[in-house]
């Protein structure tokens, strides 16, 4: 059900709009998202997890502050990793007790206003960075609620830019090396010792790795308890697939359904999670436009009017996303890859797809809805595409395609102008 691209009489629509008449009203590059396909998302999580049980989203998956004031309205928490995603979630009207603040550098600045402003807990990553929140804290007369990041050292088996669980990231702290920091925590008393943390990687497919590391969680709460340190919360991170290829769909009723079974002796614990991707990736399309069909003598490529600016997961990592041609019968062509106007071998959003496209026709590119806008630049002097949601039978502009006088606006010229030494 729910699947934002589909074809009616052959032609490509998302949700309930033509995906011409989209690329028509709003020009591309455009992202466009399904309002319903993030509830969705949200519910697979929500209708399985009951209170008191929590669910921070992953801000950085995508920050727009529409769809982090419908997360707020879901009934989300959320999970930030600096000032910038704080301050985005406050200017959505979410609660800032219900922020959790990870990220392995956060500065004096942030954790100030973080504690100012009243957020849940810190997910505290280092030795230093737990001394720092308790100085901080002690200065403002503020205790800080915070929790502990461990690495479990559990290999999720994903790609190794997006394995975060491994000995040898520079996530968490280390598994042998934990005990002094929650002795530290707990003894301190300006800091709230309030949980344990972990997040193993993204995009993993399997729940095996998530329990794997669930138990070893769990271990670890009894072994505090044995030495007298109590914890309320336990949160176990976020990095669930989504099926951007031919992979099946995250088993989320199963997972849960697991972690609740482990959960079932610690009744005094409230585990949170922290999916990202998992909410909105499948809610989210690139449209593009094909400017150009260029033969060389070992291939056929379609160059599009999005780059890798736009949308960056497949020069970074190699990312697979369907490619949907506007007309259906436009999948059975030649083997093209598909890239960007940017200047760098890396800039294309597909290879070797079965493609028969001309220039001016339209390609959606699907399950964009996370880590694309999120992870958008200026590269090449490109202005950012804009942003539509899709509520029902209304497609709403939520964010204005960049100005180019935007692009330098922030930038002073050092020597006086020609023209203004001819006016003087
Ligand atoms: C990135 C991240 C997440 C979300 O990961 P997804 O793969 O998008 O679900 C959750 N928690 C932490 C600490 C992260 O760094």
């Amino acid at each position: 059900m729910n699947r934002v691209c589909h074809y009616r009489d052959g032609v490509l629509w998302l949700d309930d709009f033509r995906a011409r008449d989209l690329a028509q009203q709003f020009q591309t590059p455009l992202y466009v998202y399904s309002e319903q396909t993030i509830i969705d998302r949200w519910l697979r999580f929500a209708d399985a997890w009951p209170a008191p049980h929590r669910i921070c989203y992953a801000v950085k998956a995508n920050s727009h502050i529409a769809i982090l004031q419908l997360m707020a309205r879901l009934g989300a928490g959320f999970d930030i990793v600096s000032q910038g995603e704080l301050e985005r979630v406050l200017a959505a009207g979410a609660e800032p007790a219900t922020v959790v603040f990870s990220g392995v550098a956060k500065s004096a600045e942030e954790i100030r206003r973080a504690l100012s402003v009243g957020i849940g807990c810190f997910n505290v990553e280092s030795q230093q960075e737990l001394q720092r929140i308790e100085a901080i804290a002690s200065d403002m007369g503020k205790v800080a609620n915070v929790s502990i990041r461990i690495n479990p050292n559990v290999d999720a088996g994903t790609h190794p830019y997006i394995s975060t669980g491994l000995k040898t990231n520079k996530f968490g702290i280390d598994y042998e090396l934990a005990d002094a920091v929650f002795d530290y925590a707990a003894q301190s008393p300006t800091l709230n010792l309030q949980g344990i943390d972990c997040h193993i990687g993204s995009q993993i497919t399997e729940p095996a790795p998530f329990l794997d590391a669930a138990k070893r969680m769990f271990a670890w709460v009894d072994k505090l308890a044995k030495r007298g340190i109590a914890i309320s919360h336990l949160d176990l991170g976020g990095g669930f697939g989504v099926p951007y290829h031919d992979e099946a769909a995250f088993p989320t009723a199963e997972y849960l359904q697991g972690l609740l079974g482990l959960a079932k002796d610690y009744p005094q614990l409230t585990l949170m999670l922290e999916p990202g991707r998992s909410l909105v990736a499948e809610a989210g399309v690139l449209l593009t436009r094909v400017e150009y069909v260029k033969h060389s003598t070992e291939k056929r490529f379609a160059i599009v009017d999005a780059g890798m600016n736009d949308l960056l997961r497949p020069a970074l990592y190699q990312a697979y996303h369907a490619i949907l041609p506007e007309r259906e019968e436009q999948q059975l062509g030649q083997v093209t890859d598909i890239v960007g106007p940017v200047c760098e071998t890396g800039d294309f959003l597909a290879h070797a797809r079965h493609l028969a496209v001309a220039p001016g026709d339209l390609i959606a590119v699907a399950n964009a809805g996370a880590y694309g806008m999120s992870m958008s630049s200026n590269y090449n002097s490109r202005r950012r595409p804009a942003e539509v949601l899709l509520q029902g039978q209304q497609a709403k502009l939520i964010t204005a395609r960049e100005q180019y006088s935007q692009l330098w606006q922030r930038e002073q010229l050092v020597y006086t102008m020609q023209s203004d030494e001819g006016e003087a």
